[in-house]
C-alpha cells in the first residue's frame, strides 16, 4: 500500500485530496494544526484504517516513521482575510514549513508536490496567464505575504530538484471552490453565498469589473492528482478558464439562491488583481486534462453544502469585509 502525506488535510483542498487518495487505495498521513482547517472537514475519517491524523505545525521540524511514497504540502493560510490576520504564519508556512517538507521528502526518497498559486503572477499584465509569465507582485503589499511566499516555495523546491535530484511537483492552483470552504474565510463565493442565505445584501469590492475563473474542487483534484504521478518537473497551471466579472457572478448568485437583496459596493482591496484566467494548455497536452464541471452545476452543489450547515454555523460567521485592509 503506498503512502502518502498530506499537509492541510483538514483544509479545503487537503481534505478533498485526502478522500481522493483514500479512494484511490493509499494509506493517507493528514496534518494540520488547524489555523484555518477544520475538523468537521476530516470527522468522517475518524474510524478509517488507511487514516492517520497528526495535529502539527509543519513550520517546526517534522518526523514521520517509516516510508513516504508521496508528500502533499497543501498547509497554507489561502484567503486574503487570513494573510492580514495571520502574515506571519503565511509567510512561515510557505518558506520554513516548505523547507521542512522538502528536507523529509529528501530523507524519506519521497516524490514531493507543492501547492503553489495563480498569485504568484499577482496583478497580471499577461493574459490568460501562462507558465512563463514571472508575474506582477508588490512584494510589501497585504497579499505579499502569500504571494512571496509561494514564489520562494517554488524557487527552494526547484533549488532542491536540481541539487539534490528530489523528485518534485508545483501545481498553480487558480480559484478553486466547492463544498467544505470556510463560510467565513472572506472570499467572494462563500462570502456571497453566506449572505444570500442571511438575508444580508451582497458586496461587490469595487466596481465588479475584476474578473476571476472559478474552477469545481473535483476537477481541481483530478488536475493534481494527474501531475502528481506525471513526470513533469515545472509548474502547472491548474484552473478553469471560464473567466467572469465579479458583478456578473453576484448577479448568477442572486439567481441561483432567489435571494431579495440587492449588491452593494465597497472599496476595492489593495492589489486585489483586476483579471485572473489560467491558460490551460499545457495541463491538457502534459496530462490530457480539462475542467468538466461547469459554473452552474458546481455552484449549485456549493449552495447546497452551504445551505447545510446549522443556524449557529451560518450566523457565528459574521461576514467580514476588508474595511481594515491596509492602504500602506
Ligand atoms: N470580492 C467581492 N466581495 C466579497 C469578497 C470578494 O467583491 O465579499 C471580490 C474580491 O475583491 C476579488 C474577487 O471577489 O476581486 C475574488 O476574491 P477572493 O477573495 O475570492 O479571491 P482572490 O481571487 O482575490 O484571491
Amino acid at each position: 500500500m503506498k503512502k502518502v502525506l498530506i499537509t492541510g488535510a483538514a483544509g479545503f483542498l487537503g481534505s478533498h485530496l485526502t478522500d481522493r487518495f483514500l479512494k484511490e487505495g493509499y494509506y493517507v498521513i493528514g496534518m494540520d494544526n488547524f489555523i484555518t482547517g477544520d475538523k468537521k472537514n476530516i470527522k468522517h475519517l475518524e474510524h478509517n484504517p488507511n487514516f492517520e491524523f497528526i495535529e502539527y505545525d509543519v513550520t517546526k521540524h517534522i518526523s514521520i516513521d517509516g516510508g513516504l511514497d508521496y508528500i502533499l504540502h497543501f498547509a497554507s493560510p489561502a484567503s486574503p482575510i487570513d494573510y492580514l490576520k495571520i502574515p506571519i504564519q503565511t509567510l512561515k508556512v510557505g518558506s520554513l514549513g516548505t523547507h521542512n517538507l522538502l528536507g523529509l521528502a529528501k530523507a524519506k526518497r519521497s516524490r514531493i508536490l507543492i501547492a503553489s498559486t495563480s498569485e504568484i503572477y499577482g496583478d497580471p499584465l499577461v493574459h490568460p496567464q501562462t507558465e512563463d509569465y514571472y508575474g506582477n507582485v508588490n512584494t510589501i503589499g497585504p497579499r505579499g505575504v502569500y504571494d512571496e511566499a509561494k514564489r520562494f516555495q517554488e524557487s527552494i523546491t526547484m533549488a532542491y530538484n536540481r541539487f539534490h535530484g528530489l523528485e518534485t511537483r508545483i501545481v498553480r492552483i487558480f480559484n478553486t471552490y466547492g463544498p467544505k470552504m470556510r463560510l467565513n474565510d472572506g472570499r467572494v463565493i462563500p462570502a456571497f453565498m453566506g449572505q444570500a442565505l442571511r438575508g444580508e445584501d451582497l458586496t461587490i469590492f469595487g466596481d465588479g469589473s475584476q474578473t476571476r475563473s472559478f474552477c469545481y474542487v473535483d476537477d481541481q483534484v483530478e488536475g493534481i492528482y494527474r501531475l502528481l504521478l506525471s513526470d513533469y518537473d515545472h509548474p502547472v497551471n491548474i484552473g478553469n478558464p471560464h473567466e467572469i466579472s465579479i458583478k456578473d457572478f453576484a448577479e448568477e448568485i442572486i439567481k441561483l439562491t432567489g435571494t431579495s437583496q440587492k449588491v452593494i459596493y465597497k472599496d476595492l482591496p489593495v492589489n486585489d488583481p483586476m483579471q485572473r484566467q489560467p491558460d490551460i494548455s499545457l495541463a491538457k497536452k502534459l496530462l490530457g486534462w480539462e475542467p468538466k464541471v461547469n459554473r452552474a452545476e458546481g455552484m449549485k452543489i456549493t449552495y447546497d453544502y452551504f445551505k447545510s450547515l446549522t443556524e449557529e454555523e451560518l450566523y457565528k460567521s459574521e461576514h467580514k469585509d476588508f474595511s481594515n485592509y491596509t492602504t500602506k
